[in-house]
């Protein structure tokens, strides 16, 4: 039998928690379960506020000769697990469907760039026949049916997550930070996002004290799997698991944002011309308006997102430019803006300033001599009652192109750049045969600086 199971426990710590419970599922599958794909991590839209801090949930894909055997089994290990980590809105739900209905795929599709309903979840639940389980209020089962229904057809990125042993939850991580930036150099463009150039900040490692030690993101099982061995680390890994994941394919920035009509936390792109130059705010981030053809909005680059603040700030009024980002809800004290997390610049605007002229005997700049009274050269005492402001091209300093925020600025789903022109349009089926160890074999090593 064909098993999809979804789960999203949606209180965990960022990246922590789900696929922590996803890697336990896989545990206990092991000897009743053939995976047909590696768990998919699958991120939601970064911009519904009353998601969890990474906003993921997990699918696993498997045969098993009794389905509903293994519903209990992993039920009894995600209730256990969800007890003890305090999480108040789980959802886990199987689907034993052959393949996924267009319902499912439109749901999970929504859930990457708008607002779905736990409503909406339950309907395809009862309509498709899945079991469920949830608690509290039951916002898990959103992200449990919409990581069922994301299947990664197209592009789609890797990422390999090492745990930690119980007894160093908490600890500080001890992962040598130069290992890091050598394993990214030895992997580039094959991993991304390993550290923050502008800052040295090493990201492979999250800062919470969550079970993971350390995750890898990629274009290949493969290649994760051989990036472990550059890193020199300082404690006992528990276990790995790679995961298949839409991170860093910036699909929840697809659909085209209508400026005409912005709704709430949705999130997607749009060409569109500057219509207020750039001013920047308390706080240091950035607003200035662009129009398209239905109507006008405010955008912000906000403090955090570091070097694309200097872009937008050089943005003038006339520049065409395509933006993507997240629409924010309009508060009593702010307006609906949007939250930018790429600028594309694509035309430069022409502008002009006005310079009184140049002296026609010496070429010296003349100075004017009261309103429509005509200029005098203070070098050689020219006068011409005729001449008149002239204009001059300002020098932009911007440039045509594609701009990111640095990547400890880079939501889960954002593209890096370094992606773009790699993006897969299919997936192989294929699994690495290593994709998980519950007894990873990693050297010590000694006097490791964290
Ligand atoms: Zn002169």
């Amino acid at each position: 039998m064909n098993v999809h199971i979804g789960l999203d426990d949606t209180d965990s710590v960022d990246r922590g928690c789900t696929t922590h419970l996803a890697k336990e599922l896989v545990r206990h599958l092991l000897d009743r379960a053939f995976f047909i794909d590696y768990p998919r991590l699958i991120r939601l839209n970064p911009n519904i506020p009353w998601k969890t801090r990474g906003n993921g949930a997990v699918a696993l894909h498997f045969e098993t000769d009794d389905a509903d055997e293994v519903f209990e089994l992993l039920l009894d290990v995600f209730k256990r697990s969800c007890s003890k980590n305090h999480c108040s809105h789980p959802g886990l739900v199987m689907s034993m469907e052959t393949e996924i209905p267009e319902e499912v795929r439109q749901f999970s599709l929504n859930a990457l760039s708008s607002v779905v309903s736990v409503k909406g979840a339950l309907k395809l639940i009862r309509k498709f026949g899945m079991r469920y389980y949830s608690e509290g209020r039951g916002m898990g089962l959103v992200g449990a049916v919409a990581a069922i229904g994301n299947i990664l057809e197209e592009d789609h990125t890797f990422e390999l997550l090492a745990y930690r042993k119980e007894e160093n939850w908490g600890e500080q991580r001890l992962v040598d930070a130069s290992s890091v930036v050598y394993m990214g150099k030895k992997t580039h463009p094959y991993t991304y996002n390993n550290f923050d150039p502008e800052t040295g900040r090493i990201m492979i490692t999250p800062r919470g004290p969550d079970p993971v030690l350390l995750g890898i993101r990629g274009e290949d099982p493969q290649m994760l799997l051989d990036s472990l061995t550059f890193l020199r680390i300082g404690e006992v890994m528990d276990s790995y698991v790679v995961f298949r994941t839409n991170q860093g394919t910036g699909a929840h920035l697809a659909p085209i944002l209508p400026l005409v009509s912005l709704k709430a936390y949705t999130a997607g792109h749009f060409t569109g011309q500057v219509s207020e130059d750039p001013r920047i705010e308390r706080g240091g981030h950035v607003f200035f308006k662009t129009r398209d053809e239905t109507g006008e909005a405010l955008c912000a680059v906000y403090e955090p997102a570091g070097s694309l603040r200097t872009i937008a700030l050089d943005l003038r009024c006339g520049d065409i430019v395509e933006l993507g980002g997240g629409v924010r809800r309009r508060s009593q004290k702010h307006p609906t803006v949007i939250n930018i997390e790429y600028v594309r610049v694509l035309e430069i605007s022409k502008q002009l300033t006005y310079m009184n002229p140049k002296c026609n005997r010496c070429s010296a700049r003349m100075s004017s001599m009261g309103v429509a009274q005509g200029y005098r050269c203070g070098k050689c005492d020219f006068k011409d009652t005729q001449a008149q402001k002239v204009s001059v091209e300002i020098h932009r300093a911007l440039e045509v192109g594609l701009y990111l925020p640095p990547p400890r600025a880079q939501r889960h789903l954002t593209k890096p750049l370094q992606r773009y022109g790699m993006e897969k349009t299919s997936w192989s089926g294929k699994l690495v045969d290593n994709w998980f160890s519950f007894e990873p074999e990693t050297p010590i090593c000694e006097a490791v600086a964290p």
